[in-house]
Formats: structure tokens, C-alpha cells, sequence
């Protein structure tokens, strides 16, 4: 089977040193296997994720020589690319994990749901501690009349395990470690975790590249894949980016965004920095994403947060 990767970014501002990295490596990884790279816009939160991100995210991973083969302005059969186009298709899943009856409505707000003291996982949420699982169709009637309830899937008592492409052995319990999750929030988006599973699957993903931050999700989408009878793709996180001062790297963090370093740096020495500290390139030198492609190994990749040094960039 021939490889297809891809970047799923989310444009909710300007791309980060940690998108790009991202994307560089999801490029890498495919382009070394002679793979296809596709190109998907997670903008589910229309609100936060303006279309004008979007293009301005496409134009800035072009500059950065960061092509796709299919994805938006260059349409495959397996379109629209942008997940705000394709509400149909979740609405399918949906509805077949509900003729499994493993869907149900949850009327928990926010300040409910904080205030329970269910066990954390590893990313700070709490597991959700069923609630309203069991609430009759009656029950769940009445309380529909105050308030539009979320969705959520039954999970079951069950380990799940996978062996990630770079971290290795991986398992999660469901039911304590994760809890019920939710398919759609009670404004009616759907959830990253089914959007992203039926979207791999439908658009023939063979391999997820992203950040470690997502290595917990796994499980879930890996039952999703499991119950909607979808063929999942292999998985591979690599650590996150630390400023200088050790914080996680975020949005807020202006010098690690692309519209200053687009001021100051050409985009080979954007990517030969960020392969450096990745581990594969032997120097800070610049390089292009195809020159890279001669130096990049995943056993190279670092398995912990990296920090990038004070003044790198
Ligand atoms: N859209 C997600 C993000 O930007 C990435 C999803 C994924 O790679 O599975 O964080």
C-alpha cells in the first residue's frame, strides 16, 4: 500500500515553530516511504478558525516548501478538505455508533463537570465519571427541555494497546484513564476525535505524525476506528517544543510565529534549525525540506520535550 501522510492543522492564528515541526516531520516521514502527503484544515470551531487562517496556514506551509499532493487547491476524490465542509460525514458516524446504542446524551455543564472529583489523566482533564450514562429515555427527555445535551460514547472496561511508530509500546485503560468522551459538544460541533477519525479513514491516511500531546488520544480514536470498522493508519508522535524557559511553546509565544520569522529568516534556515534540534540534522545549518530528506531518521528523533535555547531562532 502506497503511504499517504499528512498535516492536519488547526488554523486558529498564525503557524508555530511546533506546527511546523510537525509538518516538516509528517513531510519527511511520508516522502521517505515515496508517500503521498495530503492536506486537511481542522476548523470544526469555525469561530476560532476563520477561513482566512486557513489560507494564510497554506500559503506560509508553501513558502516553507512544505507541498501536499491532495488537499486544498490540488482536490482528490475524497474532498472537501476543510472539516467545516463535512458535517455529513460525521453525522453518519454518528449515527452509526448510535444504532449500536453506545451513544448518549450527558446534560453536565462545565462547572459541574470540574467541580466532581474524578481521577485526572495525564493532560490535566478529568475522567468523566458517568454521570448520565444511565439516565432513562425519560430522565434524559426532561432534562433536554432546559438544556441542549453533549454526546458522548460508552466506553468499554477494556485496555487498549498499540505499539507507536516512534514512542513504542503504548496502553491505556479506557473506562479509568479516559472516561466517556464526547463525539459532539452541546453546541453541536463535532469532536476532534471522531472528525479525525472518520476523516483519516475516509481520506486513506496510512500514517499520523503529530505531537505527543496527542499520544493520549490514541486509545479513543483507535476504539473509533475498531467500532466504525475503519482501518487505522500507523502512528507516530514525536515530543514537543519547549520555549527557552521550559514552557510548553504556544501561540502566545510571538518570536516562535511564523509572521516574525518570515521577517527575518529564509525558510531553509527555519526547517535546517528546526531538523537540528529534531535531532537529524547534524548542524543548525539551513537545508530545504528535499535536502533533508537524505538526513532524516526517526531513531534520531528525540523521545523527550525538547527546549529550544534562547536565541535559536
Ligand atoms: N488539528 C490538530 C491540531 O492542530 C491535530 C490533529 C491530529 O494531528 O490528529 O492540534
Amino acid at each position: 500500500m502506497t503511504c499517504l501522510g499528512r498535516f492536519a492543522p488547526s488554523p486558529s492564528g498564525r503557524i508555530h515553530l511546533g506546527n511546523i515541526l510537525c509538518c516538516l516531520l509528517a513531510w519527511l516521514s511520508a516522502r521517505q516511504k515515496d508517500g503521498r502527503v495530503l492536506l486537511r484544515i481542522e476548523d470544526l470551531d469555525t469561530a476560532r478558525c476563520p477561513r482566512r487562517y486557513a489560507r494564510q496556514m497554506e500559503e506560509d506551509l508553501r513558502w516553507l516548501g512544505l507541498d501536499w499532493d491532495v488537499g486544498p487547491g490540488a482536490e482528490g476524490p475524497d474532498g472537501p478538505y476543510y472539516q467545516s465542509e463535512r458535517t455529513a460525514v460525521y453525522e453518519a458516524a454518528l449515527e452509526t455508533l448510535e444504532k449500536m446504542g453506545l451513544v448518549y446524551p450527558c446534560f453536565c455543564t462545565r462547572a459541574e463537570l470540574h467541580a466532581v472529583s474524578a481521577p485526572h489523566r495525564s493532560d490535566g482533564q478529568t475522567v468523566y465519571p458517568g454521570t448520565c450514562r444511565d439516565l432513562t429515555a425519560a430522565e434524559a427527555a426532561e432534562r433536554a427541555k432546559k438544556r441542549a445535551p453533549a454526546l458522548r460514547l460508552r466506553v468499554p472496561a477494556e485496555e487498549i494497546a498499540f505499539r507507536d511508530g516512534h514512542m513504542g509500546p503504548q496502553r491505556q485503560r479506557l473506562d479509568a484513564e479516559c472516561g466517556d468522551f464526547l463525539l459532539r459538544r452541546s453546541d453541536g460541533l463535532f469532536a476532534y476525535q471522531l472528525a479525525v477519525v472518520v476523516d483519516d479513514a475516509a481520506m486513506g491516511v496510512t500514517e499520523v505524525v503529530r505531537g505527543a500531546d496527542l499520544l493520549d488520544s490514541t486509545p479513543r480514536q483507535l476504539l473509533l476506528y475498531r467500532l466504525l470498522g475503519l482501518r487505522a493508519p500507523e502512528f507516530y508522535h514525536f515530543p514537543l517544543l519547549l520555549a527557552p524557559d521550559g514552557r510548553r511553546l504556544s501561540k502566545r509565544d510571538a518570536d516562535a510565529g511564523l509572521d516574525v520569522l518570515r521577517e527575518r529568516a529564509a525558510p531553509e534556515e527555519i526547517l535546517g534549525k528546526l531538523a537540528y534540534l529534531a535531532g537529524f540534522n547534524p548542524s543548525a545549518a539551513p537545508k530545504s525540506t528535499w535536502a533533508l530528506l537524505a538526513d532524516f531518521d526517526w531513531d534520531k528523533v528525540p523521545r523527550e520535550d525538547v527546549r529550544i535555547p534562547e536565541g535559536l531562532f
